[in-house]
């Protein structure tokens, strides 16, 4: 069977919720991906943040392969020592003191949300369930997720949405400061937006909502779902704007494409789920936490987080040197390899012709090309994709 089949049988068989690609990746090999019909690509998406340390990685490959021999899955009724130790390595690399396993960023935040309204709730302040979140934010697709995501075009048809959500425009710090009220539980923020377009908060913002949070009284959550785990060049990107959540969210890239999800927070704030108040049959389960642990390791290694900021700075400034010869550029955005140039023009069409040129980039919030390549990505790669850039920008836009 070819790809067509595949692609035919996928409209016979599987839901229509997503609008795919026309194409079948079956293999790879660091940033490059492979697909059905033996084309190669450089990956300029590692599934949406999801592969840290790029595809067909030896280490990881092992670290499953004599997990799944010993125990893939137990419960969480006994402990579990690759959790243990995932656990450990988060925290103590962390504002953190204890961690919450799942299986994806939805969970994650659904868990933050629980964990906030338990916490006033035990503090008898039961009408404290509010959770502030900003124009243009994602937090996943669950009810609660959906309703905390600052876009309505993803509600539509959901509704009525979860009760107790409150949006406030992006970087308005005058805004959160009149909406925050003695009903605000949490502030839940992505330290930068990333499925909203790679936005990057105003200088200062993420203190001054920190301050705003300590003065109410206030919990200041952070879903760092897609900017953590070294993403920005730092393990976790509040790292780069001087302030701590007391809670902070993970998923995709945390198991290096394997399924998991983590909530971390203070002791303070952890211990208000107590046994009975939340659980996960698989989360943090000996096969994805082996790979977790595995993953942080790397990431964790002498040099590594230097490198990303070093191929970070020089995608970032790659682009910036596409941005002052391209008018079509707007602006360049983002922090370390998460980067995004926002176009004047939706930017479907050169998402396209990039791939025809064995390149894939994601096109997010219409007109942004937003590049998330795996966090081991050469200078060489990040040379490849400007080249392709720059050759299509200049047939598209005029030089
Ligand atoms: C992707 C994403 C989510 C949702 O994660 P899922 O694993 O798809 O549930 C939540 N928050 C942010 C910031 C994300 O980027």
């Amino acid at each position: 069977m070819g790809s067509d089949d595949f692609i035919a049988m996928n409209r016979e068989y599987v839901f229509n919720t997503y609008g795919r690609i026309p194409i079948m990746l079956v293999e790879g090999t660091g940033c490059k991906v492979v697909d059905s019909n033996g084309r190669e690509y450089l990956d300029f998406i590692a599934g949406l943040a999801a592969c840290p340390l790029g595809h067909g990685h030896l280490g990881i490959a092992e670290t499953l392969y004599n997990q799944a021999r010993r125990l893939i899955h137990v419960s969480n009724l006994f402990h579990i020592e690759p959790q243990i130790q995932l656990a450990k390595i988060l925290t103590e690399n962390s504002f953190a003191d204890k961690a919450f396993f799942c299986n994806s960023g939805a969970e994650a935040n659904e868990g933050a949300i629980k964990l906030a309204r338990k916490f006033f709730h035990d503090r008898g302040e039961h009408d404290r369930y509010h959770v502030i979140t900003l124009d243009g934010s994602f937090h996943g697709r669950t009810l609660a997720t959906l309703a905390a995501t600052g876009q309505t075009k993803y509600r539509k048809g959901f509704e009525p949405p979860v009760e107790g959500f409150v949006h406030v425009p992006f970087g308005d710090i005058r805004a959160l400061e009149t909406a925050i009220s003695a009903q605000t539980a949490a502030v839940l923020i992505e330290p930068i937006q990333g499925e909203g377009g790679v936005n990057v908060p105003p200088e200062g913002y993420l203190r001054e909502v920190r301050d705003l949070c300590d003065g109410a009284g206030c919990l200041l959550m952070l879903d760092e779902v897609q900017t953590g785990m070294g993403r920005t060049g730092k393990l976790f990107a509040y790292e780069n704007f001087g302030i701590q959540p007391d809670v902070m969210t993970l998923a995709k890239g945390i198991a290096g494409g394997v399924p998991m999800g983590a909530t971390l927070a203070t002791d303070k704030v952890a211990q208000s789920f107590v046994p009975g108040t939340h659980a996960s049959t698989f989360g943090g389960n000996p096969l994805a936490a082996s790979a977790g642990l595995f993953v942080a390791n790397e990431i964790l290694s002498e040099g590594f987080l230097a490198r990303v900021k070093a191929t970070g700075d020089y995608l970032r400034s790659q682009l910036e040197t596409l941005a002052s010869k391209h008018e079509i550029i707007r602006e360049v955005r983002g922090i370390g390899l998460m980067q995004a140039i926002d176009l004047k023009m939706p930017g479907a069409d050169l998402v396209a012709t990039l791939r025809d040129q064995g390149l894939l980039v994601n096109c997010t919030a219409d007109t942004v090309l937003r590049f998330l390549p795996p966090l081991i990505v050469t200078k060489e790669e990040i040379d490849s994709l400007t080249a392709a850039l720059d050759k299509t920008l200049t047939k598209t836009g005029g030089a």
